[in-house]
C-alpha cells in the first residue's frame, strides 16, 4: 500500500490551520473602535488591572490595515453604520468581530430609527457579548471563546462569508420587527 492511501484525506490539511489557528489566536489585534459606554469597559481591559497584553492583545490599532479583530463595543447609529463597514472591508483576512454589549448586539434599549438593531446587519459577527455594560472579565471571556473558534475553525472564504451574511440578512428582513414584538402584552 503506498503512503498516499494510509494517509486520510486531509490531514495534513487540517494540522497545517490548526498549526496556523494556533499561531494567529496569540496575536489577535484590535482596531479602535468605542462607540458609546461599553467603550469605556473595553478600554478598562487595555489598563494593568485586567491586563489584555497576556493575550498578545495590547497593541489597539488605530488604522484597520493593521487590526484583524473589531469589537464593536457601543450603539451603532445608522449613521455611524457606513464608517464601520468602511473599516471592517480595510481589514485584512481572516478578521472577526465581537460584537460587545447590548447595544452593538440587538440595539439595547434604543429601539428607534437612528439606531441599527444590531450590528450584524452592519459587519458579520463571530461573538456576541450580552451585558450592559458587560465588565472587562465578560469581555475577556468573550476573547477566549473567539480563540476557540480561530484556532479549531478554518477559516471561510470571502465568498462563504458573504453567502452567510446574505442568509442571515434574508432571515433578519423576514423577521417580525422588535417595534411589533408585543410579548406577553400583546
Ligand atoms: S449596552 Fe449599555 S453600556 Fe453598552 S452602549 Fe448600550 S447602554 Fe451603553
Amino acid at each position: 500500500m503506498s503512503f498516499d492511501n494510509e494517509l486520510p484525506a486531509g490531514v495534513a490539511l487540517t494540522s497545517l490551520d490548526k498549526f496556523m489557528g494556533l499561531n494567529r489566536k496569540a496575536s489577535v489585534w484590535p482596531v479602535t473602535m468605542g462607540l458609546a459606554c461599553c467603550a469605556i469597559e473595553m478600554m478598562a481591559t487595555g489598563t494593568p488591572r485586567f491586563d489584555i497584553s497576556r493575550f498578545g492583545m495590547e497593541v489597539f490599532r488605530a488604522s484597520p490595515r493593521h487590526a484583524d479583530l473589531m469589537i464593536v463595543s457601543g450603539r451603532v447609529s445608522w449613521k455611524m453604520a457606513p464608517i464601520i463597514r468602511n473599516a471592517y472591508d480595510a481589514m485584512p483576512e481572516p478578521k472577526w468581530v465581537i460584537s460587545m454589549g447590548a447595544c452593538a448586539s440587538s440595539g439595547g434599549v434604543f429601539n428607534n430609527y437612528a439606531v441599527v438593531q444590531g450590528c450584524d446587519h452592519v459587519v458579520p459577527v463571530d461573538v456576541y457579548l450580552p451585558g450592559c455594560p458587560p465588565r472587562p472579565e465578560a469581555l475577556i471571556h468573550a476573547i477566549m471563546v473567539l480563540w476557540d473558534q480561530i484556532h479549531y475553525r478554518t477559516p471561510i472564504t470571502q465568498k462563504e462569508r458573504l453567502e452567510i451574511a446574505r442568509k442571515a440578512e434574508k432571515a433578519a428582513l423576514e423577521a417580525t420587527p422588535t417595534s411589533q414584538m408585543k410579548g406577553l402584552l400583546a
